[in-house]
């Protein structure tokens, strides 16, 4: 006779004692608290506690207990790869690593991950650690590399790999040892800083005992601002010239293509936190001494606020400050004037920027009721969150893909902006959506070019309704539900097969509650 397993409940509070230390099996469809539970027995509670501290979760949405986006590590492994003379080597479970080196390559990486692979034995025997040290050693050629990178993934983290006992330089190059698990680092866009930070601190660390190389570029005879976060590759020339009347010039953009650039990024007179979730950058540039800005120059409102905050962080008089206010605002009012977003939007997305995205929004006419980001509230975005707020806006931080859906359902846009579930659920409800990630942040934001090529797309999106209606008139309920997919002919219900797989599950599912209770 068929015999069910039965499924022993789990101990509310597993004991450390009572954990292997081996958390191999484990990953993030196991659930986040088993994985924290064999990396605190595992000694990784310093990292958990200042990942906490640096990324805290909000005290009622979680995030989430499983990734609802890409594993966070591919923050850290972008951010590695996007560097010259760097090698990034990842260790964890195969799947993830296939995971992560297929998205790297759908985001045109152009460099070979490094892989160090585990079993069982070698995770228990503390081999992984010495297969690490092997391939670091191996890799580290001084003539190829300036820094390689080793990222811990959930597996090894849980399992308590101690990268910090890897040599801090081998042959001259420096070797960065993370740990990047998704249980403890709870978007990709925090992994990003994870990585930067780790970097900056070693750099900071560098500057401090001795001279550095020189940056590759020469260095501006003006005082530098050091702008922080990944973005559109325009938007720091626009920058510059924003801040130009003010005697300023924009330096380095953190995170970083080259170790040399750390210096100079460390060597600026402002760092302006474009993107507000850089908590472990920030304390390194704090740490440096160095005033940090939040929010960008986005909009009239926005560009008005932030370089009157980057003056007062340089000590630009007043005046200059107004030179280079009227030498913005006037286009960016004239661009404004000329063309508005005239319709109702939802906005949400992991990348950080947007809080930003919404005050754009916001300025260019647009009915906004809703921004939802992965990413928490830090001081750093809490002048943006209040000015949509003021305006009207739910802000939500730490939203999770349910609050973004709800507020879908609950608004019913003219347009969605979201994340990848998000449109899919808003293109079946008829709505038209566009993807942040692909279609917001691969454009200009801020100043006069944000201003103008945001109306664009948005207005061409929000003109698509008529396409969506004729499309949903033309599909009616075809291929929904268990309907979907190709049929050769007009699927049929058969209401008495449902009825009796129903009436069987529902027996299965007794039986096995009652072998549960009996033991
Ligand atoms: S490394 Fe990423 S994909 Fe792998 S278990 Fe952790 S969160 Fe999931």
């Amino acid at each position: 006779m068929e015999r069910i397993i039965p499924i022993q409940p789990a101990a509310a509070e597993p004991s450390a004692a009572a954990i292997t230390p081996s958390a191999d099996g484990l990953g993030c469809a196991s659930g986040k608290d088993a994985m924290q539970q064999a990396a605190l027995a595992a000694g990784k509670g310093d990292v958990l506690a200042q990942y906490a501290a640096d990324y805290p979760l909000h005290p009622d949405t979680g995030p989430h207990d499983q990734p609802q986006s890409m594993c966070p590590a591919f923050g850290s492994l972008r951010v590695g790869l996007r560097m010259r003379r760097t090698a990034t080597i990842l260790s964890g479970s195969a799947c993830c690593v296939y995971g992560l080196t297929f998205t790297s390559h759908f985001y045109g990486a152009r460099r070979s991950v490094g892989y160090v692979p585990f079993n069982s034995e070698s995770l228990v025997t503390g081999k992984l650690f010495e297969d690490i040290r092997d391939s670091v050693y191996d890799q580290a050629d001084p003539a190829q590399y300036d820094a390689i990178v080793i990222i811990n993934l959930c597996v090894p983290t849980a399992s308590g790999v101690p990268l910090q006992l890897l040599p801090k330089e081998i042959n001259g190059v420096r070797i960065i040892g993370i740990d990047v698990p998704g249980f403890g680092v709870p978007t990709h866009a925090e992994a990003k800083d994870v990585l930067a930070g780790a970097m900056l601190r070693y750099a900071r660390e560098e500057a401090q005992s001795g001279p550095v190389a020189a940056p590759r570029q020469t260095r501006s005879d003006k005082p530098t601002i050091t702008l922080l976060g990944e973005m559109f590759p325009a938007d720091p020339a626009g920058i510059a010239q924003m801040i130009a009347p003010m005697g300023l010039a924009v330096g380095t953009v953190v995170p970083t293509r080259e170790w040399r650039e750390l210096y100079a990024a460390l060597d600026c007179d402002a760092v302006a936190a474009i993107h507000p979730f850089y908590t472990a950058s920030i304390r390194e540039f704090q740490a440096a001494g160095r005033t940090v800005v939040g929010s960008a120059p986005v909009g009239v409102d926005g560009t008005h606020d932030w370089l009157g905050a980057i003056g007062a962080a340089t000590g630009v008089s007043a005046e200059k400050i107004d030179a280079a206010r009227n030498a913005t605002l006037a286009a960016i009012r004239g661009v404004l004037s000329q063309q508005k977003i005239n319709g109702r939007i939802t906005l949400s997305g992991y990348e950080g920027s947007e809080l930003l995205v919404g005050r754009l929004l916001v300025e260019c006419g647009a009915d906004l009721r809703y921004v939802g980001s992965a990413c928490p509230a830090t001081p750093w975005n809490e002048h943006d969150a209040q000015w949509l707020r003021a305006k009207g806006v739910h802000v939500q931080m730490r939203a999770s893909l349910e609050q973004d859906l709800a507020a879908v359902r609950e608004w019913q846009p003219n347009l969605a902006v979201g994340t990848t579930p998000v449109v899919q659920a808003a293109k079946q409800a008829c709505i038209p959506s566009l993807y942040f990630t692909n279609l917001i942040s691969a454009r200009p934001l801020m100043g006069v070019a944000g201003a103008g090529s945001l109306i664009q797309v948005i207005n061409g999106a929000i003109g698509n309704q008529a396409r969506f209606d004729s499309m949903k008139e033309f599909f009616g309920g075809v291929g929904q539900g268990d309907e979907a997919g190709v049929w050769n002919e007009v699927p049929r219900h058969f209401p008495a097969f449902r009825a009796d797989v129903k009436r069987m599950n529902e027996k299965a599912k007794k039986k096995r509650k009652a072998e549960e209770m009996g033991g």
